[in-house]
Parts: C-alpha cells; structure tokens; sequence
C-alpha cells in the first residue's frame, strides 16, 4: 500500500513525459498514438505510419512513402506529449507541403528540426545528415512546415506554443548551432513559428509554462512590443502573416484532395486483386 501511495505521489510530482523511457520499445506507441491523433483530428486520410528509429542521432525524418521516423536520440530532448505532438506535426507538414517528393531526397535534412545538439559530458556530437545544395529550399522547406504544423497542432488539441519551447530547449541545450552557417539563426526560425501564432492563434498565446519557453520570451517580448507600438510595422506583419496562413490552407486543401484520390485508387485496385 505504501509503494503504491509513494507511486502515486511520484506520477503526480513528475510532468508526465519525464518519466518516459524512451530506451524502452514499449513507450514507442505513444509516438504512433499521437501521430494518428493529429491525422484524424486535421481529417487527412492519409496512410502515414509512424515509427521510432532506435539510434542516438537527434533527428527525425519522412521518407519517400510518406512514413516518419522520430529518432530515440531527439526524444530524449522531449518534455511533454504536446512537444511530442510538435515534432511529429512537423514531420507531417514536410508530407503535406510535398517537400520530400520536391526535393527527392529521403533523408533530408529539411526533414530535420535542424539543429546540432552537442552532448556536453561527452563532447560527441550527433549532426543531422545534411546538403548544401538544399541549403536555400531547406530554409523555405522549415518555415513552412513549422506553419503547417501549428495548424496541424491547433486541430488536434495541442498547444502551439510547445513547438517554440521544444524549438528552444533543443537550441539552448548544451553548444547548439544551426547546421548552416547561412541558415538563420535558431531564434529567428523560432521566432517565425512564434509570429504566426501570434497573428493566426492569439487566444492561444497563454497556458503554456517551460524554462525554455520563457527563455525565448525574454528574446521576443521586446519585437513583439516594438512591433505592436508601430502601426506600420503591424499593418506589414499581419499582411505577411496573412498571406502565409492562406498559402498554407491551400496547401492542406491539395493535399487532402490528392490523399483521397490516392485512397480511391487503392480501393480500387485491391478490388480488382481481390476478383483474380
Ligand atoms: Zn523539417
């Protein structure tokens, strides 16, 4: 009775993610779990599976058959199961935005929330696979799919402002670089995600508390003040803003529209497998 109690206490105590172990196969359903969630809450009917790749590597990635794979290494970085939900969303954004059939590469590292995560006891270090010549489209690739993926994050129920801690926590824990010297600094590439939450979600831009989410306030309250005291700085941000919020709901509509033809198509041809 009394281990029962202190189990008791210990599950109340500690944020539920915390007490994962993600060493253990078992915890990964929650990864498929959460990625179904936010397939059936955004109505994609798409087949996307949805799987743990067992190495250290901080990573994760869709491939060509529009499966994900979230590596154990980036895991280990994950606090929260809406954090979980933001990686995985991600991952989806890069499906449904095409990326991965427009830049015909499996693993890519615009699949990647592109950081390199240095172990400090160790001094390893674990680098997502990289290629310059995806340098520029990388960039576009990332911005857009975070949008996407707080879409994706909101129709599901989770918060949106979990992608901005987890965004932050793996850029601040330990020497953490970007893995391009061009590519923009990892409070900027925050910052965008942070921006269209702000223009597109603003009644959720409370209820979420982490270190480093008000790590990254200190760094956007002030832009976000400066911004808001000058209207034409505003007016400019909301027409940006707006504009991305459009071009990605397009993108969801194609892609759904595609999803279903491809599910007909299946049928299809099953049936007819199925009379041979
Ligand atoms: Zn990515």
């Amino acid at each position: 009775m009394k281990k029962i109690l202190v189990m008791l206490i210990m599950l109340v105590a500690m944020p539920a993610f915390s007490a994962v172990d993600w060493s253990s196969k078992s915890n990964y359903k929650l990864v498929n779990d959460v990625g179904k969630r936010l397939l059936t809450k955004n109505d994609i009917p798409a087949k996307i599976n949805f799987r743990v790749k067992r190495t250290k590597q901080v990573n994760a990635h869709a491939d060509q058959n529009d499966d994900i794979y979230v590596y154990a290494g980036l895991l280990e970085y994950v606090d929260n199961e809406d954090e979980l939900a933001a990686v995985i969303a991600h991952e989806i954004a890069h499906v449904v935005n095409r990326h991965i059939a427009k830049s015909m590469l499996i693993q890519t590292a615009a699949s990647a929330l592109i950081y390199v995560a240095t172990n400090g006891e160790s001094g390893g270090s674990v680098t997502p696979a990289g290629d310059l010549a995806m340098l520029k489209l990388s960039r576009t690739y990332e911005y857009e799919s975070d949008a996407t993926a707080v879409d994706l994050l909101v129709n599901a129920g989770y918060n949106p402002l979990a992608m901005i801690s987890f965004l932050q926590s793996l850029s601040s824990g330990g020497k953490s670089i970007d893995v391009f010297s061009t590519h923009p600094a990892n409070n900027k590439r925050t910052m965008q995600a942070y921006d269209y939450i702000c223009y597109k979600y603003p009644e959720k831009m409370t209820g979420y508390s982490s270190d480093s989410y008000e790590e990254f306030l200190e760094y956007a309250t002030p832009i976000v003040e400066a911004r808001n005291a000058n209207p034409e700085k505003l007016a400019k941000f909301n027409k940006k803003q707006e504009k991305r919020a459009k071009k990605r709901a397009e993108k969801m509509v194609k892609y759904k529209q595609k999803s279903l033809l491809q599910k007909a198509a299946d049928k299809k041809r099953n049936k007819t497998g199925a009379k041979k």
